[in-house]
């Protein structure tokens, strides 16, 4: 398969790999429904053994999802953090961590809540910032985080930058690479070693699963993440792989078509008078455009921007008709959420106003709706929030 296009590759992936439904010619694969495998002789395992170990409607996903990636090998996990939680596992007590700050929320509590309890440190760091990134690095530095775009103000990490760093001192690098997807950027063939995803997010792209993806092109740490998979044992589903499997076929249609709406929405917003500021990786005035066009394909779906302060925000949501108000993001609906009261409420008001996280900032995941209608609204809630008088 890797001489086709990811497009073709995303319909076929699974199906090449022999899963093909050879009695019925389904083409669709199974959802092998089973714990355990019949064996048909003493010392003599087929396969799969145990669904912990290896389910043959997960093994699509994890295939599928190592090609994307040019990986060599793939896992799936019952969520993005226990995709996240379960890589961090290949650390050590005693190891330390250099993290960006502007990490997804959970990975922020997981470093700074959990993996403290088995002894290894950590550093956050503005990732934007490489002198701040070498000077965090320390002899016991046994990992670099990044997250790019990150949340909610898509900031840049230079990743070939950071891979640079770690491999002059021995450590290792992570991606999530969420919010871009294998379409448009490949970290492990820029030298990232451990590529995570929220599969949760654009790559099932229907608000209906929680699912994670690790994703590695090196022997060594497939055989210690698969170790970790079936000794931690946060194993995705078969039904949930089956509905991961349906949702990446239509990856590139539906990114393809939110990923241009959203350009445009960005433009749009960019020169409205009740907009103060945009952030989407894909406008020129963007601090990381540069960087962005030289790892990624695309500013991607998900944009944020702040309100001017003569918009009533509350107004302004209660007006807004076509996107769904929630957390979550990388559907086929468009998702507006408000990161000071969602995904950085756990955030101390002052660091979120530090870091630009305002009351007045929106984020925007851009589904696959039709683009005027999408502007229209934005039009229509934006006239209505103007507050009178000012
Ligand atoms: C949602 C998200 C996660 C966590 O994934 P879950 O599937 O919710 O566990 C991690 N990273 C990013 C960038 C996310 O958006």
């Amino acid at each position: 398969m890797s001489k086709h296009q990811l497009e073709t590759k995303l319909i076929h992936t699974g199906v090449e790999q022999g899963y093909q439904e050879r009695k019925t010619g389904a083409v669709n694969p199974p959802i092998y429904v089973s714990s355990t495998y019949h064996q048909d002789e003493l010392h003599n395992f087929g396969p799969f053994d145990y669904s912990r170990s290896g389910n043959p409607t997960r093994e699509i996903v994890e295939k599928t999802i190592a090609e994307l990636e040019n990986g060599i090998a793939g896992f799936a996990f019952s969520s993005g953090m226990a995709a996240i939680s379960s890589a961090f596992l290949l650390l050590q007590a005693g190891d330390h961590v250099v993290v960006t700050k502007d990490v997804y929320g959970g990975t922020f509590r997981f470093v700074s809540q959990l993996l403290t309890q088995f002894s290894v440190d950590y550093t956050f760091v503005d990732m934007t910032n490489n002198e701040e990134i070498e000077q965090a690095i320390r002899p016991d530095t046994k990992l670099i985080y990044m997250e790019t775009p990150a949340n909610p103000l898509l900031q840049v990490t230079d990743i070939r930058k950071v891979v640079e760093l770690a491999k002059q001192n021995n450590a290792l690098t992570f991606l999530d690479n969420t919010f871009m997807t294998p379409l448009y950027q490949n970290p492990l063939d820029l030298g990232v070693d451990v590529v995570l995803h929220s599969a949760t997010k654009f790559l099932s792209g229907h608000s209906d699963i929680i699912a994670g993806l690790a994703v590695t092109n090196d022997e060594e740490l497939a055989g210690r993440l698969k170790f970790v998979q079936n000794t931690f044992g946060a194993i995705l589903g078969a039904h949930d792989s089956y509905t991961l499997i349906q949702g990446m076929k239509t990856l590139e249609t539906r990114l393809t078509k939110s990923s241009q709406s959203a350009d445009k929405i960005a433009h749009f917003l960019d020169t409205h008078q009740a907009v103060e500021k945009v952030y989407y990786p894909g406008l020129k005035d963007h601090p990381g455009y540069e960087i962005h066009q030289s790892q990624a394909s695309s500013g991607g779906a998900v944009l944020s921007f702040l309100l001017d302060e003569k918009i009533d925000a509350h107004k302004f949501v209660e007006s807004m008709k076509i996107p769904v108000f929630a957390v979550s993001l990388g559907a086929v609906e468009s998702i507006l959420s408000h990161p000071a009261t969602m995904s950085h409420a756990a955030m101390p008001a002052a660091e979120r106003k530090e870091r630009g996280i305002e009351d007045r900032l929106f984020r925007l995941s851009v589904g696959i709706e039709n683009v005027d209608d999408l502007l229209d609204d934005l039009t229509q809630a934006l006239e209505q929030s103007v507050v009178v008088g000012n």
